[in-house]
């Protein structure tokens, strides 16, 4: 049976780094976020947010812009906190409205103070194993997988997933351990090829949001599983990888909730911390 792999505590540890560090700054470092229109998932982030920076004495300013803000709004915005020294980070909530190219805006951030590490800069910084800003999930899924101690020299990791926020940066994050990389998407999938690579994982990490798309018997055994997925079926959230089956097959497995969900707020307050640190620099 596996050991669960849980968020929580890994989280407690990174936030009392953060409360010494903030603890020593000279100023409350300042964390700008931006909400432009009314969205429920949005508005319950940014509720998390603002808990986890009032309990480590980070001062959080939530700037809530309208649902018909233009994008050149919306940039000028941006700049006008890139140019405030009193501001460390900032983030611009999701989703944006559909006048907004989110692409666009996560280039207008300085990279210093880009705390989701989405600038092409922060995410270029990943290839040369040099990145301060590391994306939030993708760092969160590797803290999971360092704190089993296993020495991923050699080891086979596969990646279920592609996307820019977690499946891209975390291949770069684990091919620096010397990990063999495998990245599968949707072609994977159509070619009838996913079980094949899943089957051979020493190290599975699924992040699609899809319930269920990883049978539990196709994982292999003393597997580490970290399940990014997060999906609501009827009045239950599930991972995307059926956790009961995977559970006796694998050595260590997230569990959802409470695996990679608990840390990824508390990885964007670490990020402000060393935005803070970067700009005094
Ligand atoms: P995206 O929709 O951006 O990416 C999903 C990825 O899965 C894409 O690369 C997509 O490929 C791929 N995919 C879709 N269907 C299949 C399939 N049948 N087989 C293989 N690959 C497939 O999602 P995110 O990366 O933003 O999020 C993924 C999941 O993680 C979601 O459930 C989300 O809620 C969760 N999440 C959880 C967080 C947490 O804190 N716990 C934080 C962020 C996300 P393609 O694009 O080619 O179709």
């Amino acid at each position: 049976m596996a050991k669960l792999l849980e968020g929580k505590p890994i989280a407690d540890k990174i936030k009392e780094e953060i409360r010494q560090q903030v603890a020593a700054m000279a100023m409350k470092p300042v964390l700008a976020s931006i909400l432009v229109g009314e969205n429920a998932g949005a508005a319950s982030y940014v509720r998390s947010q603002a808990k986890a920076a009032e309990s480590l004495g980070i001062e959080y300013q939530l700037h809530k812009l309208g649902e018909d803000s233009t994008e050149a709004h919306l940039v000028d915005f941006i700049k006008k906190l890139d140019s405030n020294k009193s501001v460390a980070g900032i983030i611009v909530q999701m989703p944006l409205p559909k006048q907004i190219d989110y692409k666009k805006i996560s280039q207008c951030i300085l990279p210093e103070k880009d705390i989701e590490g989405m600038h092409p800069a922060n995410i270029g910084k990943i290839l040369f194993g040099k990145a301060k800003l590391l994306p939030c999930t993708a760092a969160s899924a590797m803290a999971l997988i360092n704190s089993t101690g296993v020495d991923l020299y050699g080891k086979e990791a596969v990646i279920v997933g592609h996307s820019e926020i977690v499946g891209k940066p975390l291949s770069l994050l684990l091919l620096d351990k010397f990990a063999t990389v495998t990245v599968c998407h949707i072609g994977t999938s159509e070619a009838g090829k996913l079980e094949e690579h899943v089957k051979k994982a020493e190290v599975l990490v699924v992040a699609v949001g899809k319930a269920g798309l990883i049978k539990g018997e196709l994982v292999k055994e003393g597997a580490i599983v970290v399940d990014v997925g997060i999906n609501r079926v009827g009045d239950k959230i599930v991972g995307d990888v059926e956790f009961e089956a995977a559970e006796k097959r694998a050595s260590y497995i997230t569990p959802v909730p409470g695996g990679v969900g608990p840390l990824t707020v508390t990885m964007l307050m670490r990020n402000l911390v060393e935005a803070a640190k970067l700009q005094l620099a």
